[in-house]
């Protein structure tokens, strides 16, 4: 087996069980419950969920989606959270086989877990958006790609930029447009990729929010124009496919 076969199925792994955490956290943190006991409990009936029920993906299939104790519906986002993560664990093995790949196989589980609580509840922690700062630092002192210098420039882009776009939006339209942890978040990705992939993961995201709303359109939906778009979301999910083609260009 190839070197690169070998780490996208142990990052693929790895990202499943972290993923069915993540989606414990995404679940449960918002409500206020505790995230980090021991085992994992049914979101409904707080029952712990049995040893052989915890194979991420497979056990929300054969249980059919719902609780073996209560027969409650398990949320949906327990197995997506889990699939992505594993895909992104696959994705950053395979294009790039080592410590990079662990460290971007990180860096897309963190943007998985901001960008469902983002989406959930218009909330990105500064405790997680900190931790994807940190470790985008720690990268960059360890010498991986892109180097720091470049990381220091894309994380301070990265904030000023949305800070200076909210402080102009509410002078002008007298209330807040941008979420507070945006500026942060934009500033961590920053921290990561650099100041020369910015502007992608702007674009990107931009794109995936307009094609968003074209479809409501289509639906025959139509948004308001002051509806909220977690534009946190959008930011964390062009981030990942963003490091992957910036990975494989530098390769
Ligand atoms: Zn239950």
């Amino acid at each position: 087996m190839n070197e690169a076969a070998a780490w996208a199925i142990l990052l693929g792994g790895v990202g499943a069980i972290i993923g069915s955490f993540l989606a414990a956290l995404v679940i449960r943190w918002p409500a206020g419950r505790s995230v980090s006991r021991g085992r994992s409990r049914c979101d409904h009936c707080d029952a712990p969920v049995r040893a052989r029920d915890l194979v991420p993906v497979l056990s929300y299939a054969v249980l059919r989606g719902r609780c073996r104790e209560c027969g409650a519906a398990i949320d949906p986002r327990h197995p997506a959270i889990e699939l992505a993560s594993l895909a992104v664990g696959v994705v950053a093995g395979l294009v790039a086989p080592g410590w990079s790949g662990v460290a971007g196989a990180v860096f897309g589980w963190l943007l998985i877990a901001l960008a469902m609580l983002d989406l959930a509840v218009f909330w990105l922690p500064d405790r997680l958006t900190g931790t994807l700062a940190i470790i985008g630092l720690a990268g960059g002192g360890a010498g991986l790609d892109p180097p720091m210098a470049d990381r220091l420039i894309g994380g301070v882009a990265g904030f000023g930029l949305l800070w200076a776009t909210a402080r102009a939006y509410r002078l002008v339209r007298h209330r807040d447009g941008l979420g507070g942890g945006d500026p942060k978040l934009l500033g961590a990705i920053g921290l990561w990729l650099g100041w020369r992939t910015l502007p992608a993961v702007l674009l990107v995201g931009c794109l995936i929010g307009l094609g968003f709303v074209l479809l409501q359109r289509l639906r025959g939906r139509t948004m308001a124009r002051d509806a909220a778009m977690p534009l946190g979301t959008l930011l964390a999910i062009a981030a990942y496919p963003a490091w992957v083609f910036m990975i494989s260009m530098a390769s």
